[in-house]
C-alpha cells in the first residue's frame, strides 16, 4: 500500500463537482472518530492520523465515482459521516482517502401520508429532525449524539436512540435505502410496507461500517409528533428492583418513550438530592392523552409494587433539558482521567447479575475509581446495560494499559453471561476482537461477504474484522 494517495487529477476530471481536498484543517478533523483511545495514542504519539486526501461528494453520481476510482487504483477508502463513532470506525493513514459525506446533506422527500421520509445520508440527525418537525412529524430517533451525526452514520452503526423503547432502533425504522457498492455500483432497495422477496438485503448493509460500501440515501418511517408527553421519575431500594419493575412494564405491554434505571452511583451524579444512595427510575410517557394516562397508572403501580418511591415529572423535565451535555474526552483526558462507556445488552433473567459482576470485576481494576451502569433500552425480553468507566491515569501508557483491561474485563463478562457485547456503538477496532466469541461460524459468512463485494479490501480495512492473517 502506498504512503499517499496517486490519481487524483483522474478523479477530478471524471467528477467535476466533487471537491477534493489534499491540504489544510480537513484531512486532521476527519482523520479519527471519537474513540478514546485513537485520542490517547494521537497524544502519546504527538501525531494526529490525516487521510492523503478528503473527497467530499454532494450527490450519489459523483459518491460512485469516487468508489469507481478508489476501486480502479486500489486506494483505501473511509466513509465518514460526522465523526462520533466511539468504537474507531475511522482511523486514517496518509494512504488512505475519507469520504466525508456532510456536503450530501438534502431532505429529497416527506410524505406525510404514508409517514416515511427520504434524506440524503450525510445530512446531520438534528437538522433531520428540525425538517420534520417543522411538517409536524418525527423520526423518533434521538441517540444523545443527535447533533454531531449523520443519517447515514446511524444506519452504518446500527444506532439506538434516548426513545427506543417505544419508537425502535434504526433498523426498525429504515424503510428503504440507496447504496454504492465498492466500484460504484449504485444499489436500490425499494422502500415497501412489508415485503417476502428473500432475505431483507438492507439488514446486510445496516452495521457495516463502512466496510461493504456507503450509503446515499435513505428512507425512514416517521411519526406524527405526540399529542401528549408526561414523566414520572422514582427512586428504587436497589438496582434489581428497578430492573424488575422495568420488566415488569414491558411485559405489561407498555412502551414509554423513556425508560432509564441509573444505579446508585449515577442517579446521585444526575439528580443530586433526589436519589439518596438509591437507584433511579425514569419514564417519559408519550402519544394521545388518554393512553399517556393510563401508561403512567400502570407504571406507577409496577414500580411502588416494587418498593419504589415517587420522586414526581421534574427529573425528568432536567434530563430532557440537559441530557444531550456530556464533557469531552479530551477535557477528561487533560483532568488525568481515563473514562469510556460500553453499552451491552441481555436476557432479563440475567441482566441484574451481569451489572453485579462487571461492577465487582471492573471495581477491582487497579487505578479504577467507578464503574457504573443504566439501563436505558428495553424489550419484553431484555435490556442493554451502559456500563460507564473512570479511572485515573498516572501517565498515557498506563492509560492505555486500564483503557484495554476495562474492555477485556467488560466483554469477557457479558460473552460468559451469554448477553451480545454491542447493543448499539457497532464493533469498529474495540470490539472486533470479540466478534468471533459472539458471531461463531458467521464471521466466516461477512468474511466472505465482505470478499465478494469488496475483493481487494479497499473499504474501511481494519474496522469490523479482524484484518486478514
Ligand atoms: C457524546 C456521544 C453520544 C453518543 N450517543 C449515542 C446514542 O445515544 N446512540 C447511539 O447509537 N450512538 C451514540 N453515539 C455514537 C455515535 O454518535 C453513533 O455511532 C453514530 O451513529 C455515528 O454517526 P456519525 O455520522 O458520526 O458516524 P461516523 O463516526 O462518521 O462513522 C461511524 C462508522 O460508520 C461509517 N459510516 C459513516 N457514514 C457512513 C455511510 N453513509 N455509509 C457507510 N458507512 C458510513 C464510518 O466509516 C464508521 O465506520 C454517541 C457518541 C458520542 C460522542
Amino acid at each position: 500500500m502506498t504512503e499517499h494517495v496517486e490519481g487524483l487529477g483522474k478523479l477530478a476530471a471524471d467528477a467535476p463537482g466533487l471537491e477534493i481536498v489534499t491540504e489544510g484543517e480537513l484531512l486532521q478533523e476527519t482523520g479519527r472518530d471519537t474513540w478514546m483511545r485513537s485520542l490517547m495514542q494521537a497524544r502519546a504519539s504527538g501525531r494526529e492520523p490525516r487521510a492523503g486526501a478528503v473527497l467530499r461528494p454532494s450527490n450519489t453520481a459523483e459518491l460512485s465515482a469516487a468508489l469507481r476510482w478508489a476501486g480502479e487504483t486500489g486506494t483505501p477508502v473511509l466513509p465518514y459521516g460526522y465523526g462520533s463513532g466511539v468504537c474507531g470506525g475511522v482511523l486514517a493513514s496518509a494512504g488512505s482517502v475519507v469520504i466525508d459525506l456532510r456536503r450530501m446533506d438534502a431532505v429529497l422527500n416527506i410524505d406525510d401520508v404514508s409517514l416515511r421520509a427520504t434524506v440524503q445520508a450525510g445530512m446531520r440527525g438534528s437538522d433531520f429532525e428540525a425538517a420534520l418537525n417543522e411538517r409536524g412529524l418525527t423520526m423518533g430517533h434521538c441517540p444523545q449524539s443527535i447533533e454531531i451525526s449523520s443519517v447515514g452514520g446511524w444506519c452504518a452503526t446500527r444506532a439506538s436512540g434516548q426513545f427506543s423503547t417505544l419508537y425502535g432502533n434504526i433498523e426498525d425504522m429504515l424503510l428503504g435505502c440507496e447504496f454504492v457498492l465498492p466500484g460504484g455500483t449504485v444499489l436500490r432497495l425499494a422502500s415497501s410496507t412489508r415485503s417476502a422477496t428473500g432475505p431483507d438485503l438492507k439488514h446486510m448493509l445496516m452495521g457495516s461500517e463502512g466496510t461493504l460500501g456507503v450509503f446515499s440515501e435513505l428512507t425512514f418511517r416517521v411519526h406524527p409528533l405526540p399529542d401528549c408527553k408526561r414523566g414520572q421519575a422514582f427512586t428504587v431500594p436497589d438496582f434489581a428492583a428497578g430492573v424488575e419493575s422495568l420488566r415488569l412494564i414491558m411485559r405489561g405491554g407498555w412502551r414509554p418513550a423513556v425508560t432509564r434505571l441509573y444505579d446508585a452511583a449515577e442517579a446521585g451524579r444526575h439528580f443530586a438530592g433526589m436519589a439518596e444512595g438509591a437507584p433511579a427510575l425514569l419514564f417519559l410517557s408519550e402519544g394521545p392523552e388518554s393512553l399517556v394516562q393510563a401508561e403512567s397508572a400502570a407504571i406507577a403501580a409496577i414500580v411502588e409494587a416494587q418498593g419504589g418511591t415517587p420522586r414526581g415529572e421534574e427529573p425528568v423535565l432536567s434530563w430532557m433539558e440537559h441530557r444531550n451535555q456530556v464533557p469531552t474526552f479530551d477535557s477528561l483526558l487533560d483532568q488525568g482521567l481515563v473514562v469510556d462507556t460500553i453499552e451491552v445488552a441481555i436476557a432479563w433473567d440475567r441482566l441484574s447479575a451481569l451489572y453485579d459482576d462487571v461492577s465487582k470485576k471492573g471495581g477491582e481494576i487497579e487505578d479504577m475509581l467507578l464503574m457504573s451502569g443504566h439501563v436505558s433500552h428495553c424489550y419484553t425480553h431484555g435490556a442493554n446495560i451502559y456500563f460507564t468507566f473512570v479511572a485515573s491515569q498516572p501517565d498515557l501508557e498506563r492509560g492505555l494499559e486500564i483503557y484495554d483491561r476495562a474492555w477485556e474485563t467488560t466483554m469477557r463478562a457479558v460473552h460468559e453471561a451469554g448477553g451480545t457485547i454491542a447493543h448499539h456503538h457497532g464493533i469498529g477496532r474495540v470490539r472486533r476482537g470479540w466478534l468471533k466469541a459472539e458471531l461463531g461460524e458467521g464471521v466466516e459468512l461477512l468474511r466472505a461477504l465482505k470478499d465478494s463485494l469488496d475483493p481487494a479490501g479497499i473499504m474501511n480495512p481494519g474496522v469490523l474484522l479482524e484484518p486478514a492473517e
